[in-house]
């Protein structure tokens, strides 16, 4: 999956990457990637953490899916939270309890 809407050329061998906006806050983002890492990525030679290393776990989320990083962190906290219900409420658990 790949979030790109839009880019243009930057400095250098930079290209700027305009992601589709955060479906979660609807902020648009843009990503800076060296061109030659770029083509390795979409042409499939490299996965993206080894196309883009010096890219942060966040910036690479947002190439991906355009969630940025504090959206991305606040969906992990609600799923942790849904998680951490659901495993409370488990009759699996409860059964366990009772052994
Ligand atoms: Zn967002």
């Amino acid at each position: 999956m790949i979030a790109m809407i839009g880019y243009e050329y930057g400095q250098g061998n930079d290209l700027v990457i305009k992601v589709r906006p955060c479906p979660s806050c609807g902020k648009p983002h843009e990503v800076t990637v060296n061109i030659c890492a770029f083509e390795n990525w979409v042409d499939g030679i490299l996965p993206i953490q080894d196309a883009f290393p010096e890219l942060s776990p966040a910036e690479r989320e947002l190439l991906l899916t355009g969630i940025d990083g504090d959206c991305f962190k606040n969906m992990r906290r609600n799923h942790e939270t849904r998680l951490r219900l659901r495993f409370r409420n488990s009759p699996y658990r409860q059964k366990a309890a009772e052994r």
